[in-house]
């Protein structure tokens, strides 16, 4: 999967934004603009002025219409919750090659608000994806205890954890230990 530095970005981008979700299994990690701060600045989300509580607002929800992207029983569903996210998002694509940055290409239209952004960057970022046929590497954690969503970047699409460090080495062990008891 020949994904360039900007793609592989942003995927990580809507990955953590999705994951801060508590419909993925954890504590709301978006409730207040401290953790939205945390946020930009962890995903380094460029051009983001000062921040109010409207834009929490709708940065908290642009992520629960990404969670419906990443669970969609199927691709048709995909596509068609894409479009509802793209539908309500001004996009204006520019070239732009900031803070050393390669030239590379930014969706969001000028002056838009960072709920605004999220949802053309990341937007197009998964249209990408599902125009390329790779929509089932759009993917909900195995774990039990875990709905963490991630993206398979692995040659055969093999991944089910949404990390090995971490879900994948847990159930590693409890399956070693279900064998040593059975
Ligand atoms: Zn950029
Ligand atoms: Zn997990």
């Amino acid at each position: 999967m020949p994904f360039g530095h900007d793609m592989v970005h942003s995927l990580a981008t809507v990955v953590d934004l999705v994951n801060t979700s508590p419909a993925t299994g954890g504590p709301d990690k978006l409730t207040n603009l401290r953790e939205l701060d945390d946020f930009v600045e962890r995903r380094q989300v460029s051009g983001v002025g000062e921040l109010d509580t409207a834009d929490l607002t709708k940065v908290r929800a642009v992520r629960e219409a990404f969670h419906k992207v990443f669970t969609a029983p199927d691709q048709a569903t995909a596509v068609i919750r894409l479009n509802t996210l793209l539908s309500g998002t001004r996009i204006t694509p520019r070239l732009t090659e900031h803070d050393g940055h390669p030239l590379h290409v930014h969706y969001f239209a000028p002056g838009a608000s960072i709920g605004e952004h999220l949802s053309a960057d990341l937007g197009v970022a998964l249209a990408h994806l599902l125009v390329e046929g790779e929509w089932e590497r759009l993917r909900t954690c195995s774990a039990p205890d875990c709905d963490n969503v991630f993206v398979d970047e692995s040659r055969n699409r093999s991944r089910v954890y949404c990390d090995s460090r971490t879900c994948g080495n847990r159930m590693h062990v409890a399956a070693y230990r279900a064998r040593r008891r059975a």
